[in-house]
C-alpha cells in the first residue's frame, strides 16, 4: 500500500512543473507595496536630521554643517518611519532589495555647500 502510494507521488511529480523558480534565469517580480531599500534624493534634503531621530535602528546619521547624510543599510529594518517622517519627502522606498555587499560601511551623499551654490550659480551679464 506504501509503495502504491509512494509511486504515485514520484509519477506524479516526473510529470509535474517545478516547485520552484530558476533563479537567477527567472527572477521574482516584487509586489507594489514590497520594502526594498532606502532611496535618497539629496537635492531636496534640507538636513534637519527628523529620519536620524525617528529611525529605530539608528541606520542614518545626519551632519548638518557638513551637509552629509549617510545611512547604515546593514542596520536598516526597513520600518519605513524615515520615508514617512520627512518632511521635504526626499526619502522613499525602492521595491527592490540593496546590492550585496562584502562591507558594512555606511552610504554616504552630499548635498551642495553654500560655496558651491554660489559658484553653480551663472551671473547674467547686463546688456
Ligand atoms: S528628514 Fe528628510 S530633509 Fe530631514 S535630514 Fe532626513 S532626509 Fe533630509
Ligand atoms: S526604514 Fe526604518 S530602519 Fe531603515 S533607515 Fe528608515 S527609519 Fe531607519
Amino acid at each position: 500500500m506504501g509503495i502504491m502510494k509512494f509511486g504515485k507521488t514520484v509519477v506524479k511529480n516526473l510529470f509535474h512543473k517545478p516547485a520552484t523558480k530558476g533563479y537567477p534565469f527567472i527572477k521574482n517580480e516584487f509586489f507594489e507595496r514590497t520594502r526594498g531599500h532606502i532611496v535618497m534624493r539629496i537635492e531636496d534634503c534640507i538636513f534637519c536630521g527628523t529620519c536620524a531621530r525617528r529611525c529605530p535602528a539608528s541606520a542614518i546619521q545626519v551632519d548638518r554643517d557638513a551637509k552629509k547624510w549617510s545611512i547604515e543599510r546593514f542596520r536598516c529594518v526597513q520600518c519605513g518611519n524615515c520615508v514617512e517622517n520627512c518632511p521635504k519627502k526626499c526619502l522613499g522606498m525602492d521595491r527592490h532589495y540593496a546590492e550585496v555587499k562584502q562591507s558594512k560601511e555606511a552610504e554616504t551623499f552630499y548635498g551642495a555647500t553654500l560655496e558651491q551654490t554660489a559658484s553653480d550659480h551663472v551671473e547674467v551679464p547686463h546688456a
